[in-house]
């Protein structure tokens, strides 16, 4: 490892992705603890040789670099206050580099970087794309937002937990580029399906209309990757919930109003991903969305 000043890393979430980022932490020679309030995910992690601590500020106590992975900005607020609370994150604090892997919200990451930067410490935005089987397999693309110099400290855990690492800008960077892409997969699922639905109408069968489309012009990784590994063969079982997607969908268009920026094609997609209209509840894995099987785009059009 590069720099023994952040051998020890912490992190806090460890569910779908969490825990595949601590797995991949401890084979690239990190000494890996976390925290997690459910206790499922805690044993399963010290199962795996991850020390499961009893506090956010107990991780940020132990390790110099601290990895988030929580459901949204909300929870990554409360995890840094609560490290500040217990003085850990004060001036003259050992410096720590929080990396926050959440699909988070870009004014919030400013905020707590320019906040912690005053301190001593830094915060980078860095989201990540490639699923728990990408978290596991230290696979991951990292889109980076935040100061050059934090990025440099935090390159041995980030390499250790991706294959690319694109760093997009200063802080907040990162979670706009994040946001970006999930709004287009979020309308890949429903173009893709809209166009199975009227492929199989028409006479073609949707595994031959998927073949021709990753093979021409309207593929997308929902096409390649998704369709194929988790929709076609009903297992449904991608790693990535329905109310996770809701929220990155509610995000880029919050985004958008912010921006001053028109989204008509995100307005409709947002409510057909809505539970009035697909039908699936928040736990339910986005992939159920794809299904060529059901129909959830028709009560739209009774709206
Ligand atoms: P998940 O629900 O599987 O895991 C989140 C974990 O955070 C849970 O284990 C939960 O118990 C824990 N948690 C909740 N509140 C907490 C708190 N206050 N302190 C510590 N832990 C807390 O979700 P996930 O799929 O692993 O997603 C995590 C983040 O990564 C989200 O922001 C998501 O949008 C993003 N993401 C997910 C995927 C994916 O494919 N699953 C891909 C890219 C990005």
């Amino acid at each position: 490892m590069a720099d023994d000043t952040v051998k020890r890393a912490g992190v806090i979430g460890l569910g779908a992705m969490g825990f595949g980022m601590a797995s991949s932490l401890a084979r690239a020679g990190f000494e890996v603890s976390g925290y997690d309030p459910a206790p499922a995910a805690q044993e399963r992690a010290s199962d795996a040789g991850i020390a499961p601590l009893a506090s956010p500020e107990d991780v940020f106590a132990t390790a110099e670099i601290i990895v988030l992975s929580l459901p949204a900005a909300a929870h990554v607020e409360a995890a840094i206050a609560a490290a500040q609370g217990a003085g850990l994150l004060a001036v003259g604090a050992a410096p720590k580099v929080i990396i926050d892997t959440s699909t988070s919200e870009a004014e919030v990451s400013r905020k707590l970087a320019a906040e912690l930067a005053d301190a001593g410490h830094g915060f980078l935005d860095a989201p990540v794309s490639g699923g728990p089987s990408g978290a596991a397999a230290g696979q991951l693309s990292v889109m980076l937002g935040g100061d050059e110099a934090w990025a440099g400290r935090a390159m041995p855990a980030l390499e250790a937990m991706a294959a690319k690492i694109l760093h997009v800008g200063p802080s907040g960077a990162g979670n706009v580029a994040k946001l970006v892409n999930n709004m287009l997969a979020a309308s890949h699922m429903i173009t893709t399906l809209e166009a199975l639905r009227l492929a199989e109408a028409a006479g073609v069968g949707a595994e031959d209309a998927l073949r021709v489309i990753n093979s021409a012009t309207g593929r997308s990784a929902i096409s390649e990757i998704h369709y194929p590994n988790w929709v076609l063969p009903r297992s449904f079982d991608s790693g990535f919930s329905t109310g996770l997607m809701r929220k990155d969908v509610r995000l880029a268009r919050e985004l958008a109003e912010r921006s001053g920026c028109a989204m008509p094609v995100a307005d409709l997609v947002a409510e057909l991903w809505a539970e009035e209209n697909s039908g699936l509840k928040d736990a339910d894995d986005f992939m159920h969305m794809g299904d060529p099987a059901v129909d959830r785009l028709s009560k739209k059009e009774k709206m």
